[in-house]
């Protein structure tokens, strides 16, 4: 019998893909430089029982699993190994309870993060972590990636929001981590465990999340700098100002011409660098801090926005920067995240590392964490140029783990980081990563060759 029959044997028949387009749709995340294989089926489970059944099977069989959201990725993470079967849990997208006395939802792991937002606002709460995929990532993806957003320069990361995950581990076992109360110490911290894992440790099935009361509304503080230097002195100067902007984001001329020029938006494009930043502390000290800090940094314009729908059309700017940059070629997206003090360095030295390979390196970063996303852009079949970036690539890397920084910051290191970690951790430290995959996924069936070989 042929494996998509038997695992039709063991969901029901419909949840089961093997189309050959539409498992070619499913192949690969928007890392669009990490190689991906041949998967065998997909399959779309409804329920825990079946994504139960599903790894079980797998494990009989001995056939790789790749877990996987809406495949909005930027590491490889969820591209499809040789004769896996991809995992989607796109279908379980059930929001199960938001209970506003302890304050926390229960969601499957298909939910999309702004419908899951969307759901909490409409009661009154708020579920901060705001990756710029929002429209389309799931909880799930952000849990296994801990992704970060705008607002995690005050609220925090994913990882901060998670209370409890329901999970299938590599040995087929449904187990419960972590908890409904607002404290508790019983045991390791086995739910922290899966935050971040990337779908190498276990399948996650349900998660309940902390939230948090809606928000005062927030004010944005937009500056203009003629260099990405002084664009990160003022993140700099903001970071020892002591307030804490509710986002402190960076995108260059490169980003905002591509949105213009797809979506025509009408954006100024009057400077090289432009810091948005955004306050939701009440009372005017704060914004009118933040603005002293991009003037006292040399901006050439700085202003507290009068027009939100305005401000609004910068921050969705920022947001269409990378499927606007897709439009130019292919994009190698860096995410590497360095010391808020180091973030001018980092910067100039970004800028030095394009001079130095003749690449296309356009910025867009989450600056007040630090966490700088250079994107090196190549035009399409042009081989050359591809190797050029690979090398400002490592040079990048490099930099970042001088200036005391690390390879990934929110984006997982799925494919394209795996030699990123190889420099960032020690060996021991990497046995300790094999210990832990080996007791969860004895038979390494779970998203194989991911984060480390
Ligand atoms: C335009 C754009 C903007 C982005 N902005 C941000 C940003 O601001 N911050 C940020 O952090 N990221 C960002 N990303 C990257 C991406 O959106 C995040 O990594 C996101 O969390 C991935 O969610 P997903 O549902 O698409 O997961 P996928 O890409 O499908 O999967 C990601 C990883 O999680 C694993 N996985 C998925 N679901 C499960 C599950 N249920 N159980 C176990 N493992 C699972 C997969 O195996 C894979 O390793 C952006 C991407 C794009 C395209």
């Amino acid at each position: 019998m042929d494996l998509v029959t038997a695992l039709e044997r063991v969901v029901p028949a419909d949840r089961v893909l093997d189309d050959p387009d539409v498992v070619e749709s499913y192949l690969q995340d928007h890392a669009e430089w990490a190689e991906y294989g041949q998967a065998v089926a997909v399959v779309r489970p409804r329920a825990t029982e079946e994504v139960r059944a599903v790894v079980a099977f797998a494990a009989e069989h001995r056939v790789p699993i790749v877990p996987r959201g809406a495949g909005t990725g930027l590491s490889g993470g969820a591209n499809a190994v040789d004769g896996c079967i991809l995992l989607s849990l796109e279908a379980m997208n059930a929001v199960l309870e938001i209970n506003d006395d302890e304050r926390l939802a229960v969601v499957r792991p298909g939910v999309v993060n702004d419908d899951l937002r969307a759901a909490c606002a409409a009661r009154g709460l708020w579920y901060p972590p705001d990756p710029a995929s929002a429209p389309w990532s799931t909880i799930g993806g952000n849990v296994a990636t801990n992704a970060g957003g705008l607002c995690c320069v005050k609220y925090g990361v994913t990882r901060d929001y998670v209370l409890a995950l329901e999970v299938v581990t590599g040995r087929g076992d449904v187990v419960r981590l972590g908890r409904r109360t607002a404290k508790g110490v019983a045991g390791y911290d086995l739910c922290g465990l899966m935050v971040g894992s990337e779908g190498t440790l276990g399948v996650i099935t349900e998660i309940t999340v902390r939230l948090r009361p809606k928000r005062a509304p927030e004010r944005t503080i937009a500056g203009y700098f003629d260099s990405m230097v002084a664009a990160g002195e003022a993140v700099r100067a903001v970071s020892g100002s002591g307030v804490v902007p509710s986002a402190l984001e960076l995108v260059d001329r490169h980003c905002l011409e591509a949105v213009d020029a797809w979506k025509n938006m009408g954006l100024s494009t009057e400077a090289n660098v432009v810091l948005l930043a955004r306050s939701d502390t009440p009372g005017e000290d704060e914004a009118e801090t933040i603005l002293r800090c991009f003037r006292e940094s040399g901006a050439t314009w700085a202003a507290l926005s009068a027009d939100e729908q305005e401000a609004e059309a910068l921050f969705d700017a920022r947001r269409l920067a990378y499927p606007a940059l897709e439009r130019l070629g292919l994009v190698l997206t860096e995410d590497v995240c360095v010391p808020r003090a180091q973030v001018p360095e980092m910067l100039a030295r970004i800028e030095k590392t394009a001079a130095t390979h003749d690449t296309l390196i356009a910025n867009i970063a989450h600056a007040g964490d630090g966490n700088l996303h250079p994107l090196l852009i190549t035009p399409i079949g042009d081989e050359d140029a591809r190797r050029r970036a690979q090398a400002a690539f490592e040079d990048i890397i490099a930099d970042a783990l001088e200036l005391g920084g690390t390879v990934t910051g929110e984006h997982g290191v799925g494919l394209l980081k795996r030699g990123g970690l190889r420099r960032e951790v020690s060996g021991p430290v990497l046995d300790l990563h094999r210990a832990i995959k080996n007791a969860l996924d004895p038979l390494g069936i779970l998203n194989p060759g991911k984060i480390f070989v």
